[in-house]
């Protein structure tokens, strides 16, 4: 697979080069040169594969020899190792569950398909890859399980102390091995600014083999194509063929993730956009207008997003054609005073716990239903499970989560984190002396 930047296609890299480098020097994103078809055979008979075969075989179009096919089949086997179930609330309504990873959100099937990818491509010998990140939650939880142990690869991970729910933080700073922890006395905007100090300081780069575990790497959207194939096959079982997912979106990697999935071959009415009051591209659908906006805290904190640093992907995947856009995608924006009713209505109706972000997906599916009666089903997706929300929930619903076993083991372990000021100085003396 070769990529071009969004901002230049002339350009060139590999896929390799895309993985370490995640972002164009022209601040573009890299997108593959051209979208490979999936064998329509193969979709024809997808509900005979498993999700390791799908996920197997979606990665061997996209990549090509950039992994020989024994190596990726163990990437897969290692990183695709847990299930995203389609779960049916009603004849028409079901949900397609991503939480049952090892940090219990969407954001494993990413950062773990990536960590073993840059894991494969660092030489022996090369000098040991520095993986820094910022978190306002739940990525940082991905990262942290997604590389713990893996060989050649070091995590530091930064977080805005007090900030972060207690199963957040007891993911981040209980793993000890390849992860470290710095509890940041400020704002997770103080963490990304000291990772991004970093990123361009020269002196610091010359010493250590630096590389970040962004969101906009190509290495974390192919993975999240894997599981659409996936929820369509397992709909397939069930004779059903009509398909609408809706995506609660905040970067919107994961909903874009769903379109290359189309891109790719795959047979999807129509995807749906939830957002929390973070509209962007809501508002860009409605009006042709891109107007970023600074972000607003809300109850689904992992979509306060305020200028989707995914979209350009989209966009170039339909030719900055508006009309193209508006064909295949509709959104819906919803307030926290809609979040709360939705979470505690999919609990009495369905005796359901969604977390907040999926619940707005929930309510983006029901209003696109409504718009848009049909006989399809509406597969809504949830990102994570709402153990990791318990502030965001009502205290009625919430006392009825069953923590999941792993959860359950890390209430034991002793934390394990370093503290630090804003102050950048601090930061790269930390590095510096611990490697
Ligand atoms: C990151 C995240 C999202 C948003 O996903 P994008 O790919 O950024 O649109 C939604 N829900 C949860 C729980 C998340 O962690």
């Amino acid at each position: 697979m070769k990529l071009y930047s969004t901002n230049n296609k002339d350009l060139r890299v590999s896929f390799q080069e895309a993985v370490f480098n995640s972002l164009p020097t022209d601040k573009g994103l890299y997108m593959p040169e051209h979208i490979p078809q999936v064998d329509p055979a193969f979709i024809r008979n997808i509900q005979q594969y498993s999700f390791q075969e799908i996920a197997f075989e979606i990665a061997h179009t996209l990549l090509g020899e950039d992994i020989p096919a024994t190596d990726l089949k163990k990437i897969i086997a290692d990183a695709i190792n847990f299930d995203a179930p389609v779960k049916f609330l009603d004849a028409g309504t079901a949900v397609l569950e991503l939480f049952h990873g090892p940090s219990y959100a969407f954001k494993d099937f990413g950062a773990r398909f990536m960590s073993r990818v840059m894991g494969y491509f660092s030489q022996q010998g090369d000098k040991l890859l520095d993986v820094l990140v910022a978190t306002s939650g739940d990525t940082g939880g991905a990262v942290a399980l997604g590389f713990l142990g893996v060989e050649g690869t070091r995590v530091t991970i930064l977080y805005p102390t007090g900030k972060v729910s207690k199963v957040q933080e007891e993911q981040l700073t209980t793993n000890g091995q390849n992860i470290r922890a710095l509890e940041v006395n400020g704002t997770f905007d103080d963490c990304q600014t000291l990772v991004k100090t970093a990123f361009n300081d020269s002196e610091l780069n010359s010493e250590l083999r630096l590389t970040s575990a962004n969101s906009i790497n190509i290495a974390r959207l192919i993975p999240q194509t894997f599981y659409y194939f996936w929820a369509y096959a397992q709909l397939k079982t069930q004779g059903i063929q009509d398909v609408v997912f809706t995506v609660p979106s905040g970067n919107f990697g994961n909903i874009g993730a769903g379109l290359l999935a189309y891109k790719m071959g795959l047979p999807v009415k129509h995807f749906v956009a939830g957002t929390n009051v973070n509209d962007t591209v809501p508002r860009f659908l409605q009006n042709g207008q891109y107007e970023p906006r600074p972000s607003v805290q809300t109850l689904a904190n992992a979509m306060d997003v305020g200028n989707p640093s995914n979209w350009v992907r989209i966009q170039d995947m339909f030719h900055q054609d508006l009309e193209e856009l508006r064909r295949k995608i509709s959104s819906y924006t919803f307030t926290d005073e809609d979040t709360k009713r939705a979470m505690d209505q999919l609990y009495t109706t369905y005796g359901y716990i969604a977390c907040p972000h999926t619940a707005i997906a929930y309510l983006a599916a029901m209003n696109y239903k409504k718009d848009s009666p049909g006989e399809y089903a509406s597969v809504f997706l949830s990102t994570a499970h709402p153990c990791k929300f318990p502030d965001a929930i009502s205290s009625d619903v919430f006392e009825h989560v069953i923590l999941p076993q792993g959860a359950e083991m890390l209430r034991g372990k002793p934390k394990l984190a370093t503290e630090l000021d804003v102050d950048y100085t601090a930061f790269k003396k930390y590095l510096l002396k611990n490697r």
